[in-house]
Formats: C-alpha cells, structure tokens, sequence
C-alpha cells in the first residue's frame, strides 16, 4: 500500500493486486504500539487508514491473486486469474506468514498470550514469566529482548544446541532470567480467556512439564511463498527475494518490498520503508524507460 501510495504520487498508473484483504499481517494482529505516529491501534484499523490514504490517492485495487510475473521485450506481464496485465515495472510485496508451531491450544490464544513478535506483544507482557520456542538468532534476540522486560523467560529449543550466532548465544546466556530448555517442545498451550500455561515435553526422557507462563513467543521462523516467482527473480536459500535497501531485484524493473525481501527486520515500519524506497527506484527506472 506505501509503494502504491508513492508510485501513484509520483504521477504513475498504478494498480495493486490483492489476493485476500488487503493490510495482510496486519489484519491478524490485535494490537500495535510500535508504529510511530499513531499509538496504540489495532492492525485492522491500522490497515484501514492506510487503505483510506490510498482510496483518497484514487489508487485502484485489483482483487486477484498474481500467479506470475514474465518479462516480454521492455514490459512484464502479470497473470492473474482474471487476466493478464501489461506493466512497465513490478513491485512485489507479496508478505511472509509466521510459521506456526503446530500444537494443541496454539489457534486458540493467537492474540491472547500466544505471539508470533516479541517486539510487537512484549510489552503487554511487562514483569510476567513467558517463554520462547525456538533456537535460531530471532528466538535468541526475542529472549534477549523480552529479558528487558519481563521477569523470567524459559527458552525452549528442540535441539541440544543453538543455530543463532555466537553473540546472541552469549548474551542469552549472560541473562539470569532466561532459563534454557534444550530437548525440549511445547505439546500444548492452556489456560482461560489468556494464556496461564504451557505443556513441555523432553525429547530425552518423554516426561512433560508444565511452565506456568502468560505468554508463549513462537520465533520458529517465517514462510515465504515465492516459489511462482522464482523463474523471474533470484530466491535466497530460505524463499526470500534477494534485492537490496533500494529494493532492486537484479531483474531491472522488478522491486521487492516488506516481508518477501531478503532481510534482518520483518516490521511494519520496515515494510513501509521498503514501499517507499521500492517505489522510488520503479519512478526512476519507469522514467529512465521512457525518456530512453
Ligand atoms: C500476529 C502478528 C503480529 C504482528 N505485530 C506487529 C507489530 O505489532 N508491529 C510491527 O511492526 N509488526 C508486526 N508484525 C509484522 C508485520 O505485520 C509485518 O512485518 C508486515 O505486515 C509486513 O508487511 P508486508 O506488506 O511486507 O507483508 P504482508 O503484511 O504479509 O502483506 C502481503 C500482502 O500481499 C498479499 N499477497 C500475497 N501474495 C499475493 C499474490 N500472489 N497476489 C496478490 N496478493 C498477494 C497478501 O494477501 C497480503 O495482503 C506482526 C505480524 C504478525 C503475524
């Protein structure tokens, strides 16, 4: 919505295709407080102020999902169910969705004790016990994080070591409020309108412990779902679309913006942050085509 909102200040024809409801992720998150400018809000009515900016913009949404984008001579074509289109420059910010974890009660605290952004929920969460499923360096940062926060954090891990790099490793370590929980997996969350417990089982000894705990940060990694685009851009090893801070795909005049780009920090002000720059270099490139 950001990039339309720039290319379409910019003076470009712009049309944004969405597949479902447009706001993605921010649609299922019940609260954000880390945007700035707003406070508090609901994802929901977050996407709807950024969705009225865009009406206002007279930006025009296509309601289909792209199934794939193929160069012909100087222009792309975009096949969607409906139809194909003919456009001088893509910009992909097709999103990423959480993995989820899989166990019983997951489903059913999402949004009351169950977070998949510690950085987003961990405030909600100030002085209480929790914990964070994972090993790699977003489950080691998470902890970390939350450390600052509240008072105790068990970190469960599947495995006897973890995938994160070392200085992460170190830190959660140095923390002496973060318990570590190696061979271990959550086998179900409970409690009543909010999260009062988790279920963890040692994959050593089969036994299962309760931790009682307010919330559970799932940080088991995200997926993205670039497979249809991987004949057109380059994919990093785990789906993401490799383009830099501009946001540049090395196909000339294809963009990637937010969650789909290869990065370190998957927010909504970096996202936004990727539109804009992604916008801005299709501007420059559309121009550069034009004046050529
Ligand atoms: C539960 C939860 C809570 C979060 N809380 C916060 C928070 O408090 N603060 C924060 O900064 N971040 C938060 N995040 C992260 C934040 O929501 C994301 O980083 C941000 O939404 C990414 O934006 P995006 O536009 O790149 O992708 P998305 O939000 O994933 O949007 C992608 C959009 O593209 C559409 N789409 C996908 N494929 C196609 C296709 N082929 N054709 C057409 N349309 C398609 C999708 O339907 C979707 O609308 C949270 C995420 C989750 C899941």
């Amino acid at each position: 919505m950001t990039a339309a909102l720039y290319t379409s200040g910019a003076g470009l024809s712009t049309l944004l295709f969405e597949k479902a409801m447009y706001g993605g992720q921010l649609i299922s998150t019940s609260e954000v407080e880390n945007y700035p400018g707003v406070g508090r809000i609901t994802g929901y009515e977050l996407a709807q102020r950024m969705y009225g900016q865009l009406e206002c913009a007279g930006v025009g949404i296509a309601y289909d999902e792209v199934l794939s984008i193929l160069r012909d001579g100087n222009v792309f074509r975009v096949r969607c169910h409906t139809g194909e289109y003919l456009t001088r420059s893509v910009i992909i910010a097709n999103g990423a969705s959480r993995r989820l974890l899989g166990c019983e009660g997951e489903g059913r605290f999402t949004g009351r004790g169950v977070s998949y952004c510690a950085v987003c929920d961990g405030n909600f969460f100030k002085g209480r016990t929790v914990c964070v499923v994972g090993g790699g360096n977003s489950a080691l940062e998470e902890a970390v994080y939350l450390s600052g926060i509240c008072s105790r954090v068990y970190l469960i891990h599947r495995r006897g070591s973890f995938s994160g790099e070392e200085r992460y490793v170190r830190a959660v370590t140095a923390a002496d409020n973060i318990d570590i929980l190696f061979h271990h997996t959550v086998s179900r969350v409970g409690g009543d309108d909010r999260v009062r417990f988790a279920k963890i089982k040692s994959a050593v000894t089969g036994e299962v412990t309760t931790l009682e705990v307010s919330a559970v940060f799932v940080a088991v990694g995200c997926v993205p779902s670039n497979c249809r685009f991987s004949d057109t851009v380059s994919l990093s090893e785990s789906g993401y679309i490799l383009a830099g801070e501009d946001c540049r795909t090395a196909v000339p005049g294809i963009f990637a913006a937010g969650d789909t780009r290869e990065k370190h920090v998957r927010q909504i002000v970096t996202a936004t942050a990727d539109g804009g720059s992604a916008a801005l270099a299709a501007v420059e490139y559309v121009r550069s085509q034009r004046d050529a």
